[in-house]
């Protein structure tokens, strides 16, 4: 029996290195990983710069407190802001963690502004922001929220994506709106760009915040750093983390100047959050995301992944009913039971995530190369073959 709380569903599988898109058990089976830690390992495994960086870090300074100034930390600030719409950075450790925060400053902003009734966000049916007491109350999710007791105040979900029930679901109270562009673990639910520029023109129009959760869509999965960037919106708050450490802890929680000086000195606070180990990671990251080409690469290498898997749909329609997806975050909704096809998948030696809705992840570092891709797709080729003949087997 583990000594470890029971709260994961694992696989029996246990990785002693990796290498690139590739990791490797201790007897030397290999791997391709299309589940990158839930879209964590953004670079692959054991990076070159990475591995220099962190190591190069090691040896200088681990850990000093938010006490003091940290160099690294205010050049990573910098280096988001001038990236993205923000004028303001906070460091964390996890996505639930930048997630808290967009919630604390949301309704830190209107407090400041004279409207502290204003601390409730809307929030979307079958989201996921985290597993903190706040965050499980605005996904809303039964399941997560069971044997908790009462759940967090302030979240007013509404189902799909519709802007007259948005309009509807403000009131007086309403702080702001928070939304995943694509829905994770939801099932890699598509949000429209339409729908996110009728939100931010919606927000704008009753002087309430638009604040995105991209902890799984930022850093480039979608093919642009952040994926509202396909909308050509901007949000007021962003919550970012997973592929920002490329494996290592990080989360952020990116602000406007309008929301982030409402976070005055002692309101918010994290002894880990953006420590110099940490901080010299996502920024080696940003090296090398930022580089040119990088980006246009993952939309190329997502476009021929996506290609590839809707010719598969079309030979297995039986198995895989959609391809929904973005760039390298893509998902299968399964007709067969999505954790069937996932195991087979992985009996091929193939890594990728389960979500909602039935729907088997596709989560490829964005180094993926096209050789790693056709490789995956021979895998769900033979996964859909043998799952097919085992259903003709039991009928
Ligand atoms: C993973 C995820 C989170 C939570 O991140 P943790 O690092 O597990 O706390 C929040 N929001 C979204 C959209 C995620 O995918």
């Amino acid at each position: 029996m583990s000594a470890l709380l029971p709260t994961y569903a694992r696989s029996e599988l246990a990785f002693a290195r990796g290498e690139g898109a590739y990791l490797f058990t201790a007897s030397g089976d290999r791997y391709l990983d299309f589940a990158s830690g839930v879209a964590v390992t953004a670079l692959g495994h054991a990076h070159p710069h990475l591995v220099k960086t962190l190591n190069d870090q090691a040896k200088k300074l681990w850990h000093v407190s938010n006490l003091h100034v940290i160099p690294e930390q205010e050049r990573l600030a910098e280096r988001l802001c001038d990236a993205t719409f923000a004028e303001r950075v906070f460091f964390a450790n996890s996505g639930a963690e930048a997630v808290e925060c967009s919630i604390k400053a949301a309704r830190r902003y209107h407090y400041k502004n004279g409207a502290s009734e204003r601390y409730r966000l809307i929030t979307f049916e079958g989201a996921f922001h985290g597993r903190t007491l706040a965050t499980i109350a605005a996904g809303g999710q039964q399941k997560h929220l069971e044997g908790f007791g009462p759940p967090v105040d302030g979240f007013d979900r509404v189902a799909g994506f519709d802007i007259e029930v948005v309009k509807a679901a403000i009131g007086e109270t309403t702080a702001g709106v928070l939304i995943e562009p694509i829905m994770g673990e939801g099932g890699m639910r598509e949000v429209s760009g339409r729908f996110l520029q009728d939100l931010r023109a919606l927000c704008d129009r009753e002087g309430i915040l638009l604040i995105l959760d991209e902890v799984q869509t930022g850093i480039g999965r979608t093919g642009r750093l952040y994926a509202h960037e396909w909308a050509g919106i901007a949000p007021d708050i962003m919550a970012t983390a997973k592929g920002l450490g490329g494996g290592f802890p990080i989360g952020a929680c990116l602000t406007t100047e309008a929301v982030g000086s409402a976070m005055t000195a002692g309101s918010h606070g994290s002894t880990f959050g953006g420590n110099p180990l940490a901080m010299a990671v996502g920024n080696a990251v940003l090296d090398v995301v930022l580089e040119d080409g990088f980006l246009e690469n993952v939309a190329q290498m997502g476009l021929r992944l996506k290609q590839r898997l809707a010719a598969l749909k079309d030979e297995h329609a039986d198995v895989i009913e959609e391809v929904r997806g973005q760039g390298l975050m893509l998902g299968l909704k399964s007709k067969v039971p999505n954790t069937k096809l996932l195991e087979a998948l992985r009996a091929g030696n193939l890594l990728t995530v389960q979500a909602g809705d039935n729907v088997v992840r596709l989560l490829p570092p964005l180094i993926v190369g096209e050789a790693e891709i056709d490789l995956a797709c021979e895998t769900i080729d033979a996964a859909c073959v043998v799952l097919k003949r085992d259903a003709v087997a039991t009928t």
